[in-house]
């Protein structure tokens, strides 16, 4: 039986909203609680048997969208350029791994950050931290900042708005091969790495001419399965969107396929962890470079004691510099044990950095070392890396250095839009993918 709210709360939260009023929370939830899921478990059971094949080696994870969504920019625009960079992305990578790819975005209900500060403070005026519009509002003033639980229904429905227009995109024709190909063939030829990234392209072409010639038409060349996923962070929300499935019994938190837990609530006697312990869907847990070997083993006992394939995902962020020594031990406590974990890297929260300007920001090149990093020290112990989770967006945004376009410290004012963490741009994620390609298939 899943503990109610606040016998979970009375186990000490971390990172929880300070409402003033706790009876408008209750009525949220009351709210939250009749309405329908947004995913059906049988779904999520879907994603856990292929997070299962990650973790042997036999597919890859593709994961990314936002820090943060924003109420805002829930239109069609947003989510179909987000949509489309992914599923290039996953494209190149599918053919370089020659393995099947596994598409999830953080989206749909991404919208509560965990804050390193409970407070701001911009030309001597201190307010409370901003934690995402599921809580409060961004801009800087009193009244914007004071946490409002009717956000709560809002996230909802933003929720379900873009879950319906991923599923008409991945469903309706949008995300027919042939297509994200030609988009990627349009990238090559404008890219200034254009050489670096032709004979992949090419070989792609002629790959799918090959199939063309002798007629094969599968239906996976006309839609693709896309799961969603958030971190599950404000627990009255999380909770009231859990259910219990009525074809096993078993809750299910129906806001999202997969859920995560964050660096900073990953604490084992936390309301988080004892919440997460009651779910049925695949989950995921951020670790940092602080977790040692013993705390590894210790969420993989308490979040997934049946010892079962595709529940447990580690989301490793160590920062560039780290991986190649925090990892490796981690990884072989985890083989030592017979524990059953599919390793993800997380390549930006361990890069982030002010810049000159006061941008918060990351390097490019950080990025694609930690993921190179990731792949060394696998390969290297004969363990599998199985997937990146990656902060990007489709649109032409400045907020990380680098990269073929070679945004630098200045250029990151010309387009800033993040409201929390900086992305890859539309260039640098595919950027990112067709390097990864390479590594993938060495
Ligand atoms: C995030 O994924 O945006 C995040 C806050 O990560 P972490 O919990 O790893 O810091
Ligand atoms: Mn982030």
């Amino acid at each position: 039986m899943i503990p109610d709210l606040a016998a979970l709360q009375a186990l000490g939260a971390a990172q929880q909203p300070t409402y003033p009023d706790p009876q408008a929370v209750d009525t949220a939830v009351a709210k939250l609680r009749g309405f329908p899921p947004l995913v059906f478990a049988g779904e999520c059971d879907e994603l856990k048997d292929k997070i299962a094949a990650v973790g042997r080696g036999e597919s890859f994870l593709l994961a990314g969208g936002d820090c943060a969504e924003v109420f805002s920019q829930v239109n069609a625009d947003n989510v179909r350029n987000k949509l489309r960079v992914l599923l290039q992305m996953a494209v190149v990578l599918t053919y370089a791994g020659s393995l099947p790819v596994v598409k999830m975005g953080r989206l749909a209900g991404q919208y509560a950050k965990p804050r390193s500060s409970d407070t701001e403070t911009r030309d001597g005026v201190t307010l409370p931290a901003y934690r995402g519009d599921a809580v409060n509002g961004f801009e800087f003033t009193e009244e914007s900042r004071i946490p409002d639980p009717q956000r709560l229904v809002e996230v909802y429905h933003a929720s379900a708005a873009t879950l319906n227009l991923i599923r008409a995109f991945t469903n309706g024709g949008y995300a027919d091969l042939r297509q994200v190909h030609t988009w990627n063939t349009d990238f090559v030829r404008e890219s200034p790495f254009a050489q670096r990234y032709e004979q992949m392209a090419n070989e792609i072409e002629k790959a799918l001419e090959f199939m063309q010639a002798i007629g094969a038409d599968p239906d996976e060349f006309h839609r693709v399965d896309f799961y969603s996923s958030h971190e599950a962070l404000v627990l009255p929300y999380e909770h009231a969107m859990t259910r219990i499935d009525s074809r096993t019994n078993d809750p299910y938190n129906v806001s999202g396929h997969f859920l995560w837990i964050g660096e900073r609530t990953r604490q084992l006697d936390g309301a988080h962890i004892e919440y997460f312990k009651h779910l049925s869907n695949p989950i995921g847990c951020k670790v940092g470079p602080s977790a040692t070997p013993d705390d590894v083993l210790g969420l993989a006992n308490a979040l997934n004691p049946k010892n079962e394939e595709g529940r447990l995902t580690l989301i490793t962020r160590f920062g560039a510099g780290k991986i190649r020594d925090v990892l490796p031990p981690l990884v072989e406590k985890v083989r030592a044990e017979g524990v059953n974990v599919t390793w993800v890297t997380d390549p930006m929260h361990g890069n982030t950095f002010e810049a000159s300007t006061g941008f918060k920001t990351r390097r490019f090149t950080d990025v694609l070392d930690e993921v190179q990093g990731f792949f060394d020290v696998h390969r290297a112990l004969g363990t599998v890396p199985g997937g990146m989770m990656v902060e990007m967006t489709g649109d032409d945004v400045t907020e990380i250095v680098g990269g073929g376009e070679e945004i630098d410290e200045h250029g990151l004012a010309h387009r800033y839009e993040s409201v929390v963490d900086p992305r890859l741009n539309r260039v640098q994620s595919l950027e990112l993918a067709f390097l990864v390609a390479e590594m993938l298939r060495r």
